[in-house]
């Protein structure tokens, strides 16, 4: 029986009807590989890698080819086998970000891997040590592939002993089907990953966390999971945004509360998005690093669905694939419709920059539509929404009058960027988009003062 218990979290929406879902739920993962690949030296927003071939170089898939620069990035790896033909720096057109990009021209052998019993079977991991799955972790340049592209390593290595493994199936954005579409086709490499990061955890048990929307798939895996002796098991939440959040998720399952400015293993607890619980097996059992993902194409395109891509297939091959834009009047999204960052408006697919990263969930193209600001009219909405439990219009109010003081002292920096106070907001105020940089700018503040 799958468990329905359900403490919930504080505030919350329900931002679509699931019609948006079902445009590429029935679609099932088409694995592609392209001919050529442009990998980002920045694989999430901040975490950079320093290229290690230069032009002309041979690299076979798995190379590793980038190395962190910074505490936030990982290793990165050759996505298909090639010769290294440019290194380019652009400025992304909407952001303005600088960003490197290796170009690897195929040579259209694709790689054969021997070893794939972890796709049918439970594996025997008394042989694995902690310290062993850690430095795998760390040498395969796993990240969270949820979204913020946290190094996994980091979290694993803590000091605090934990409890339980959430993994993260929530896919509470709308429109996103490919962990959904995970779960229904890749099942036992899910749960032979999910096995790996207890003992990496040093856990009990771990608990997969699924909306109701996707009971199919909660059903087909407690099916799977029964026959085996694992500590897994899996919680139906009700549909709600942002139940996928870190800390949302933790309070709807466990009913507790990870403190202000604390983490999720204070309280014994370490949150993984379901990619990487696949991306670990393939990993420690694949002897493949994260090198490739699964990414939904849909909304205004022809023929919406979720593709198995290398990093680096760029975004323009994949609305192609996906059989082109459908009109002239859009918007394009990488990421879900809430916390995704809009890379055109009004574009061809030609005309879409950049490439699939470890954290692309999905690129989506929506109807184009200009709304204007108006006046707070204080009716109160975004503060009974916001998840965060902070006050968006106030954090609104002073981040206008350019005081990240006040700003600071309504707890800017506990917004976690969810969007749902200007979803709601009847005045159609961007609440989100500057209470994002309020937190973000309080935050630099902070780190500043730390420094003196
Ligand atoms: S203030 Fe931040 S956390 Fe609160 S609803 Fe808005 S975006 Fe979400
Ligand atoms: S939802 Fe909009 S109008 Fe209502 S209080 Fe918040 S900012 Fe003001």
């Amino acid at each position: 029986m799958l468990c329905k218990k359900y403490s919930g979290f504080f505030g919350g929406i329900h931002p679509a009807d699931g019609s948006d879902k079902e445009l590429s739920l029935q679609s099932p993962i088409v694995s592609v590989t392209p001919d050529v690949v442009e990998i980002s030296s920045e694989q999430s927003t901040g975490s950079i890698c320093h290229f290690k071939p230069v032009i002309g170089d041979k690299v076979t898939l798995g190379d590793l080819i980038g190395i962190p620069k910074n505490f936030t990035a990982v290793n990165l790896h050759a996505s298909i086998s090639g010769t290294v033909t440019d290194i380019k720096t652009y400025e992304y057109p909407r952001t303005g970000a600088q960003v490197t990009f290796l170009r690897i021209e195929g040579n259209g052998r694709a790689a054969v891997k021997t070893n794939q019993e972890y796709r049918f079977k439970l594996m025997d991991i008394s042989h694995l040590s902690r310290e062993i799955l850690l430095n795998k972790m760390k040498e395969g340049g796993l990240t969270g592939m949820g979204g913020a592209g946290f190094p996994t390593h980091i979290k694993y290595e803590t000091k605090q002993p934990i409890d339980m493994v959430l993994i993260n199936a929530a896919e509470c954005e709308p429109y996103l089907t490919c962990d959904h579409r995970l779960m229904l086709e890749y099942g036992m490499e899910l749960i032979n990953g999910i096995n790996l990061l207890i003992k990496a955890a040093g856990a009990q048990k771990a608990i997969l966390c699924l909306e109701d929307n996707k009971k199919d798939a909660g059903l087909y895996l407690e099916n799977l999971i029964s026959g085996l002796n694992v500590p897994i098991s899996i919680k139906l939440l009700p549909t709600r945004y942002p139940q996928g959040g870190e800390r949302q998720l933790i309070q709807a399952v466990t009913n507790t509360m990870v403190p202000i400015g604390g983490l999720p293993a204070d309280i014994g607890i370490i949150v993984n998005n379901v990619a990487t619980a696949k991306a670990m097996a393939d990993l420690v059992f694949g002897d493949t690093p994260l090198i490739a993902r699964c990414v939904t194409v849909t909304g205004k395109v022809k023929n919406p669905g979720n593709y198995y891509v290398p990093l680096g297939t760029s975004y323009s091959s994949l609305l192609h694939l996906a059989g082109g834009i459908t009109t002239l009047n859009n918007k394009v999204i990488l990421g879900g419709p809430m916390t995704g960052n809009c890379v055109g408006i009004d574009v061809t697919e030609a005309d879409v920059y950049g490439s699939v990263t470890k954290t692309s969930s999905a690129i989506i193209v929506l109807e184009n539509s200009s709304l204007t600001e108006t006046p707070c009219i204080r009716c109160g909405a975004c503060v009974r929404i916001c998840p965060a439990g902070i006050h968006p219009f106030k954090i609104d109010n002073a981040y206008l009058r350019e005081d990240l003081s006040i700003c600071e002292k309504l707890f800017a920096t506990e917004c976690i960027g969810c969007g749902s106070c200007s979803y709601v907001c009847p005045a159609k105020r961007e609440l989100a988009r500057r209470n994002i940089s309020a937190r973000n700018e309080v935050k630099k503040i902070r780190r500043e003062r730390q420094v003196k």
